[in-house]
């Protein structure tokens, strides 16, 4: 890895404080190291052994002296341990560079949140008991990194839309940041994306580790957004990612113009799941006044507000992997939603939602005058 890459020094002020009698965030006064996740295992498959983005993985993994396993084959096999926490737990530390599947080479549309999606890898090292990976993904939640990214970014161009700008999203299978330290995957697609005359990159993170990205020549083509919650959320269902003063000073990071060692990129705020958890408004304004006192200056910010929601499916792998969670998922205080091909998921009643939908786009206008919130749902 480079380890020479400039750090953003500019640290978010301590805000003043503040009118509810919730916890203020602690913000960082000096900058610290990231936490980065390492492997317990990395297998490897035989043919991305043989791609040349899969060859400096291997580099990358080795220098950080991590156990690489070479597979017999390019199949995945024995991901499963003696129960399922036993599999989770082997999954969950476990990195497979392999290359994708040719069935993801048929981009589908990802409305409201871009025009396609599109995989670097699959699978993330955090635990947080809502994820929504629980319903998108079966089998060992096994992370899987992708070997052939030259022909994964080749494969988008046969995607554009004809003279209008189209959107790629890269992070609903993954956080792409997360991983970001074992492949250098995420900065070669900003850079692909940087060269796209007609074409913007999205991702969203719940991790820190921006300094390798800071300095890349994205032309203002990828809009990179960070995944936050309200404090009591975050604490008792997040696992495994960054806190969330160290998420706002990433964005911070981002957004800041160069001339302040900053990426200068588009940036976004993901309010995901939205809980209306006892108090909410309190825990919720804490949070936008943190993230206003992240943001003091004029840049170019998007929000993009996502109630909680589950379905059967995603609900009995959440309770297999976390049996002892309490987040709430009880079917009576939600109401059925269907999508065309009959399949369920219980969101909050009309009523709550509209009141929530409305305080948000009030509280958030008030603030960000000049951002722009793109879908609630
Ligand atoms: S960071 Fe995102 S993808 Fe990873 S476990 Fe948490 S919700 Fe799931």
């Amino acid at each position: 890895m480079n380890t020479s890459l400039m750090a953003c020094p500019d640290l978010i002020q301590i805000s003043p404080s503040l009118p509810f009698e919730t916890p203020q965030i602690p913000l960082p006064n000096t900058p610290s190291a990231s936490r980065l996740w390492m492997p317990h295992r990395v297998l490897f498959s035989p043919e991305a052994l043989r791609e040349s983005w899969g060859k400096q993985i291997l580099e990358r993994v080795q220098k950080l002296g991590l156990p690489v396993e070479e597979l017999a084959s390019n199949r995945l096999t024995n991901l499963r341990g003696a129960t399922e926490r036993e599999t989770y737990k082997r999954a969950k530390n476990t990195l497979a560079v392999v290359n994708a599947p040719t069935g993801q080479f048929k981009l589908q549309p990802i409305p409201p949140s871009a025009d396609f999606q599109f995989h670097l890898a699959q699978g993330c090292p955090a635990h947080c008991q809502y994820c929504y990976l629980a319903g998108s993904l079966s089998g060992p939640p096994v992370l899987r990194v992708y070997a052939n990214l030259p022909e994964i970014l080749d494969n988008l161009k046969h995607y554009d839309k004809p003279d209008a700008f189209t959107t790629f999203e890269a992070s609903c299978y993954t956080d792409v940041l997360a991983l970001e330290h074992l492949t250098g995957s995420l900065a070669e697609t900003i850079r692909y994306f940087g060269k796209r005359p007609n074409a913007g990159l999205r991702w969203v993170s719940k991790f820190d580790a921006i300094d390798s990205l800071l300095d890349l020549p994205h032309n203002g083509k990828t809009r990179a957004r960070f995944s936050l919650n309200a404090a009591p959320i975050a604490s008792r269902l997040e696992g495994g990612v960054s806190s969330l003063p160290k998420r706002l000073q990433a964005l911070r990071c981002m957004a800041l113009p160069a001339s302040k060692s900053g990426g200068n990129y588009p940036v976004g705020i993901v309010l995901a799941p939205i809980m209306p958890i006892e108090n909410w408004q309190s825990h919720y304004t804490q949070l936008l006044n943190d993230a206003q006192n992240a943001l003091d200056f004029d840049c170019d910010l998007t929000w993009e507000l996502i109630t909680h929601r589950f379905t059967p499916n995603s609900k009995d792998v959440l309770l297999s992997w976390y049996p002892a969670t309490s987040l709430e998922m009880d079917e009576s205080n939600r109401s059925e939603k269907r999508n065309k091909f009959g399949g369920v998921k219980y969101v909050y009643p009309q009523g709550r939602m509209k009141e929530m939908r409305a305080w948000f786009e009030s509280e958030i206008s008030a603030r960000f005058p000049a951002s722009k919130i793109l879908y609630w749902t």
